[in-house]
């Protein structure tokens, strides 16, 4: 991930180098390049405006550091807007006063919500959080099973609706349960209160586009459950739809913060480099494997060293 635009910005910093001076037409054609960098690796047209914007503001400026030549300052200035766009500081899920903490997982069908609801279930628990996993995913067939596995693997708990039992819902001739995600949800907190697991994470279906059946489904759930917060999963690799399936959900759904998955593959990452600038909430965790292992917290700092290399 990353590797063309950390080459195209790490070729157009290059030409700066050995030059005692950076004349405005040096800084132009700089801005050029990562201009053109950026674009390529499909970051939002207005990000990329702001972005160049201030470059040029700060290389233009008074800022002169007897330590650095100008054009280390350069790649300083670059390196501390990417951090900038990234987020600045790493942010911190809000716990509960009194738990549990209820956080809810949003976003389109394979973003990878599942796979992130077993990984964030078990961070919590290496850090001696009690949590519980709550299947609301009742579209997708599989979705139930598939977050009782990874839930397994986590060594973590799993509310779900048996088939059978009627959470919410009728049974249908066959005796299984068309559930209501919105009770299961409900139930899920219940029992989280009766058995004291302090964090709660609701897993949610995905679409595979954007609709509002979808929206007004997972907009029923975070009332019927009030979370503290709502993460946003948004699968990296989608590229320029990285924006505006953002914008819908934070107009149909609203989210405290953003989960970027699939970092591991080799799409260009203009998802990350646009979402929190669009969207105005941080980019809180990054998925990048398959593994449960394969999970952390987003530090900005972290991603700009690696976009610059
Ligand atoms: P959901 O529909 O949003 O619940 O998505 P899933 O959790 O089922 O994930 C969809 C697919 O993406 C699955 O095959 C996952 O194994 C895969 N996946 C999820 N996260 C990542 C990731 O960070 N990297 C990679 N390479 N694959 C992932």
């Amino acid at each position: 991930m990353f590797e063309s635009l950390s080459d195209r910005l790490t070729g157009a910093l290059k030409d700066l180098r050995g030059k005692g001076r950076l004349s405005p037409a040096d800084i132009d054609a700089t801005c050029r390049e990562i201009r053109l960098a950026l674009l390529e690796a499909d970051v939002a047209l207005p990000v990329v405006r702001g972005f160049i914007a201030r470059i040029k503001e700060r290389a233009k400026g008074s800022e002169v550091s007897a330590a650095l030549n100008p054009a280390q300052q350069v790649v300083k200035i670059v390196n501390e807007e990417l951090v900038a766009i990234l987020g600045g500081e790493t942010r911190r899920l809000t716990l509960a006063k009194t738990p549990p903490t209820v956080i809810m997982l949003a976003g389109l069908q394979g973003a990878g919500k599942t796979t992130l609801a077993g990984k964030l279930a078990k961070w919590l628990r290496d850090q001696g959080h009690q949590p519980l996993l709550v299947a609301c995913d009742l579209q997708r067939p599989g979705a139930v099973t598939q977050l009782q596995v990874v839930g397994e693997r986590a060594g973590v708990p799993v509310f779900a609706p048996h088939p059978g039992t009627s959470i919410g819902g009728g049974e249908n001739a066959l005796g299984v349960t068309a559930a209501d995600p919105i009770a299961v949800a409900e139930a899920g907190i219940t029992e989280a209160r009766a058995k004291q697991y302090d964090v709660v994470i609701v897993d949610t279906a995905g679409r595979l586009g954007i609709d509002a059946e979808l929206m007004a489904q997972a907009a029923g759930i975070r009332d019927a459950v009030k979370p503290d917060e709502t993460l946003f999963v948004l699968d990296a690799m989608i590229g320029q739809d990285a924006v505006s399936t953002a914008e819908a959900f934070r107009d149909g759904v609203g989210f405290t913060g953003v989960v970027l998955t699939k970092l591991d593959g080799d799409a260009r990452g203009g998802a990350a480099l646009s979402v929190r600038n669009v969207t105005g909430e941080p980019i809180m965790f990054a998925s990048t494997g398959e593994k449960l292992e394969d999970f952390d917290v987003f530090h900005p700092d972290r991603m700009a060293s690696r976009i610059l290399g």
